[in-house]
C-alpha cells in the first residue's frame, strides 16, 4: 500500500467511525450543512454532461493523453472525505476501503473503476478538472461556456477558499472538535490555506 493509500485509508476510516458515532440528527445538520454545495455540484455535473459529455470518455485515460484520473492519487481536501461519505452507502464506502488496500495498478487513480470514479460525490479537484485540449475545442465552439465555467470557478471559491467561512473548513473544524485529526485536515495544516485565513482574520 503506497502512502498515499494509506493516509486516504486512514481518514476514510476515521470520518467512517466519527460519523457512526454521532447522536441522532447530527448526520442529518451536516447533510443540510451541504445543501448549497451539492446544488452547485449538481448545476456543474449539467455543464459537464452538455458541454463535454460527448468530448470526455475513457478513451482519454486509456490513451493517457489527458491528466484525467491518470495519476496515481489525486489532491483529496478532509471535507471531500466527508461530504462523500455523508451521501454514500455502506457498500460504496467499503467498495472504497477495498481499492485503497490493493496494490495500486500503474498510471490511473487508485479510485477508478471500470465504469468511471467509485466515489459518489467526486473530490471538489476532480470536479473541477479540465484538460486544455477539450476547453479549447468546447470554449472555441461555444465562447458562452467559458463565461459561464469562469463563474463555476468563482462559484467553488465560496465553499473551499478560505478567505471567508467556507463548508471546507467548517467541516473540518467541526470534527477537530471531535477529537479526530488526519493529515488531509489542509485548512487547518497547510501553510498556504493558514496565511490566506489569518490574512482574512478567519
Ligand atoms: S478520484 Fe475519481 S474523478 Fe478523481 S482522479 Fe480519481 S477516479 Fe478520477
Amino acid at each position: 500500500m503506497s502512502e498515499y493509500q494509506y493516509e486516504q485509508l486512514e481518514t476514510l476510516s476515521l470520518v467512517r467511525m466519527y460519523l457512526k458515532a454521532l447522536p441522532g440528527g447530527e448526520k442529518e445538520k451536516l447533510r443540510l450543512m451541504a445543501a448549497d454545495y451539492l446544488e452547485f455540484r449538481r448545476r456543474v455535473d449539467r455543464f459537464l454532461e452538455s458541454y463535454f459529455g460527448s468530448i470526455c470518455d475513457q478513451s482519454c485515460y486509456q490513451s493517457r493523453l489527458s491528466a484525467c484520473c491518470s495519476r496515481e492519487g489525486i489532491i483529496t481536501f478532509f471535507a471531500d472525505v466527508v461530504l462523500n461519505l455523508l451521501f454514500s452507502e455502506e457498500v460504496e464506502i467499503d467498495t472504497l476501503a477495498s481499492v485503497l488496500r490493493q496494490e495500486a495498478r500503474g498510471f490511473k487513480c487508485v479510485y477508478l473503476g471500470a465504469t468511471g470514479c467509485r466515489w459518489r460525490i467526486k473530490p471538489i479537484v476532480c470536479q473541477m478538472f479540465l484538460c486544455e485540449p477539450a476547453k479549447t475545442k468546447v470554449f472555441r465552439q461555444h465562447p458562452e461556456a467559458e463565461s459561464e465555467w469562469l463563474e463555476f470557478e468563482r462559484q467553488r471559491k465560496k465553499f473551499t477558499w478560505p478567505d471567508q467561512p467556507v463548508l471546507f473548513d467548517i467541516l473540518e473544524k467541526y470534527f477537530i472538535s471531535l477529537g479526530c485529526s488526519s493529515p488531509l485536515m489542509y485548512m487547518h495544516q497547510s501553510p498556504g490555506l493558514l496565511r490566506i485565513k489569518q490574512k482574512a482574520g478567519i
